[in-house]
């Protein structure tokens, strides 16, 4: 069975255990995940949480996207693995990684990174990652990019515990940015903090990699964002 990497904070809401544990049931390692961008809600939410953050990824490890997160959490002696918001291109990056103390980390997601590239890396005993499928992430915003056209409604429940997922129409619908080719980018909303993630509209180009690369170069693979 595989993983399956969520944002650390559903690990913290009570609505969201039965999931995380029917999962783990069925035989999924679940893990959580530190994003590329903290700062504000999410900087004060994982420190305000850190011991706890730190008790659940004791159990599976810890991806983690944020440079400045890393030597926390490698300090706490829970396994961290480095995030795609690192770019590990080359072996220097593994080397570097190595040197924070990450036992694995994905592979950049710079989509001009060749298969040769990839074959040449030195992951220094970092375990390798590479997303193979899926839509990649192009862009993280800090900024509500729904609530631009209208399409948040969050208000005022903002700091208000009492409302879920459910009750926000940017969980509850699919948005896309569409360019002038007509490419559909999806957008993916915090729902938390609505920051904004934008997908790309193509298919990850890595899909038929793993054959060629051989099983002994890269450890895990990773379908991303649908
Ligand atoms: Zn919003």
């Amino acid at each position: 069975m595989g993983r399956i990497y969520l944002p650390y904070y559903s690990f913290l809401e009570a609505d969201f255990k039965k999931y995380i544990d029917e999962y783990t049931d069925r035989g999924f390692t679940m893990i959580p995940v530190i994003p590329n961008i903290t700062k504000d809600w999410n900087d004060f939410t994982i420190r305000r949480n850190f011991d706890k953050i730190v008790k659940i990824a004791d159990k599976n490890g810890i991806s983690i996207g944020n440079l400045g997160w890393i030597q926390s959490f490698v300090s706490s002696g829970v396994d961290v693995f480095g995030d795609y918001g690192l770019n590990l291109i080359n072996s220097a990056d593994f080397l570097v990684a190595k040197q924070l103390g990450l036992k694995e980390a994905v592979i950049s997601h710079d989509t001009d990174t060749s298969l040769n590239e990839i074959k040449n890396i030195d992951f220094h005993g970092v375990k390798a990652e590479l997303a193979i499928d899926g839509k990649i992430p192009v862009m993280t915003s800090a900024h509500c990019l729904l609530g631009d056209q209208g399409l948040c409604n969050k208000g005022n429940r903002e700091n208000s515990k009492n409302y879920t997922a459910e009750d926000l129409i940017c969980q509850k619908n699919t948005y896309y940015l569409i360019d002038k080719m007509n490419k559909k980018f999806r957008i993916i909303s915090n729902y938390k903090k609505c920051n904004s993630v934008i997908i790309s509209y193509r298919m990850n180009k890595n899909r038929y990699m793993p054959k060629e690369l051989g099983l002994n170069t890269i450890n895990y693979l990773r379908s991303s964002g649908k």
